[in-house]
């Protein structure tokens, strides 16, 4: 047995008690297993009794279900344990540290909760009589108002769901734009290897063709190489800023500058802005629209949490081409403003993303964050955001390879690669060991031009104490993967199931409980 640097010192399976079934319940202490509800409940037991219908007859004239609908029941208290089991498996941003990269997973802080909780925000109906829902559209409207003064642009849609959702808002408008130009024969989007994967396939949707821009040894897009590639069928660049390598676009106004020369546009995926904001302002930079994650940089829920909202900021160039509806102050009232108006300045807008005006409940706690941060505290979150990203970046640079090192201080997120494990093991092998850890995995194999990346975002939220304790397990980890510690191929040990086929998963997914032979003759 060999004790390295680190203390680390492998155990044998068998020390672990992680053997199948090695308790009569399968639980492991405060770890309990948990069935499908399929398969420990059924309508017999459930909670509610049903009266008898007093409807006279049937009105479905012969075309009532005659078998068992299939649905469980189970009563009250056996729902809310099994939920509550099942929420006890997963990793949350109010367990512990979440080191994805890419994603800004960040504390939402519960004013923001309790903000949105209102009843004249989380009631309102999206077809209410405006003067009910002045409130709401205030919030609305003082929210754009901040979007476009920190990010320094002209206008901003609030409508679009999503980061994915806006980069689409944005490309459409400049299609739009294009279009009234008479210059619709401009299909190409340059979109540099650095960028976010989004921004391809967005792209490609609008029915543009996509070319890739080469990055720098240094990470950043080859600016020689995407100005000699403009010309008259370019529509424009999407660029990542900061870029997916954790790098700042340092040249990005002069890459403007030569887009618009040339006749193009310039998107910015501005998903990581939660670096920037409060110290650069990306219409400064010449950009033409930027999308904005709410549920990154303004700490609205994420994933499972919450639904996504992804604002998208105009230039003055492209604001007559935004999306439908905006809200509009006129006086001391706010109006929606939902159809187009030959009259108006909005006539060549590309029409409208989504059915109503976007989401309600994330624009009452992006305005709060706003509001209870200030400018100073803004800006204080991408200075700690970056701080705390640099610290995991140099403490950890030793262990692990950090290709972008060289290329100055890092943004947001420190980006490592797999250079250097042991023959046969790989990124992998460390994601699935910081489970055990008690971990959700950095973001693995992302970006694409570095080699088993691992891209690690520790956001500003984390003290320095939770940085230590996360960089001192990913040491062990990546120490024993040096080392070529064969239990590491096994991990994850501790959790509620241990290592899976992920590609047989994600090729055959099996989405439908069919009950086995037995159990559906039981039913019977
Ligand atoms: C998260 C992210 C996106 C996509 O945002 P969604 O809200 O998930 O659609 C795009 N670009 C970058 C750089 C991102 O980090």
């Amino acid at each position: 047995m060999t004790i390295n640097q680190s203390g680390w010192k492998p155990t044998a399976p068998a020390d672990r008690g992680d053997a199948a079934g090695a308790t009569f319940t399968g639980n492991k202490a405060l770890m309990l297993e948990e069935p499908l509800i399929f398969e420990i409940g059924d309508d017999q037991t459930t909670g509610v009794d049903f009266a008898a219908g007093d409807v006279a007859g049937s009105r479905l004239g012969g075309l009532s279900r005659k078998d068992p609908i299939g649905l469980p029941g189970l009563s009250e208290p056996e729902t809310v344990r099994h939920y509550t089991r099942l929420s006890r498996q997963n990793y949350a941003i109010d367990l512990g540290l979440f080191p994805l990269g890419s994603c800004t997973m960040k504390h939402n802080p519960r004013l923001n909760e309790k903000m949105a909780r209102l009843p004249g925000f989380a009631d309102v109906h999206p077809l209410q009589p405006i003067d009910t829902v002045q409130g709401a559209l205030a919030v609305i409207h003082q929210l754009a108002h901040w979007l476009v003064t920190l990010t320094g642009m002209h206008s901003v849609a609030m409508s679009p769901k999503a980061g994915a959702h806006g980069e689409l808002c944005g490309i459409l408008a400049i299609k739009a734009a294009l279009a009234k130009r008479g210059e619709g024969h401009r299909k190409v989007i340059l979109v540099p290897e650095s960028a976010h994967g989004t921004n391809p396939a967005t792209a490609a949707f609008a029915g543009f063709s996509v070319e890739d821009i080469p990055a720098t040894a240094e990470g950043r897009v080859d600016t020689a190489a995407l100005t000699a590639r403009l010309g008259p069928d370019v529509a424009g660049v999407m660029i990542t800023n900061p870029n997916t390598c954790g790098l700042f676009e340092r040249d990005l106004k002069a890459i403007s500058d030569a887009v618009h020369a040339a006749g193009g546009y310039v998107y910015c995926d501005g998903a990581n802005f939660n670096a920037i904001v409060g110290r650069v302002r990306p219409g400064d930079l010449g950009v033409d629209a930027m999308h904005i994650n709410l549920h990154k940089t303004f700490s609205t829920p994420h994933g499972g949490g919450g639904p996504g909202s992804g604002p998208v900021v105009f230039s003055e160039a492209l604001t007559p081409f935004a999306p439908l509806p905006f809200v509009e102050r006129d006086g001391d009232q706010f109006r929606l403003v939902e159809e187009e108006n030959a009259e108006e300045h909005h006539a060549d807008s590309f029409g409208r993303m989504v059915a109503f005006h976007g989401q309600m409940g994330m624009f009452t706690r992006a305005l709060t964050y706003i509001l209870s941060h200030g400018a100073d505290g803004l800006r204080q979150v991408a200075e700690d955001a970056v701080l705390n990203a640099n610290y995991v970046l140099r403490r950890l640079e030793d262990t692990l390879d950090a290709p972008f090192a060289g290329s100055g201080p890092c943004m947001h997120e420190a980006i490592f690669s797999d250079r250097g494990l042991a023959p046969g093991f790989s990124t992998i092998d460390i994601a699935k060991a910081l489970i055990d850890e008690g971990y959700h995995p950095m973001t693995m194999y992302f970006p694409l031009v570095v080699h088993g990346a691992m891209l690690v975002e520790p956001t500003e939220t984390e003290s320095k104490a939770a940085l230590d304790q996360f960089i001192g397990a990913l040491r062990s980890v990546a120490e024993r993967a040096k080392a070529g510690d064969a239990a590491l191929k096994t991990a994850p040990h501790f959790a509620p199931r241990a290592r899976l086929d992920e590609t047989l998963a994600a090729r055959k997914p099996v989405l439908v409980w069919k009950p086995t032979a037995a159990e559906a003759q039981a039913a019977e």
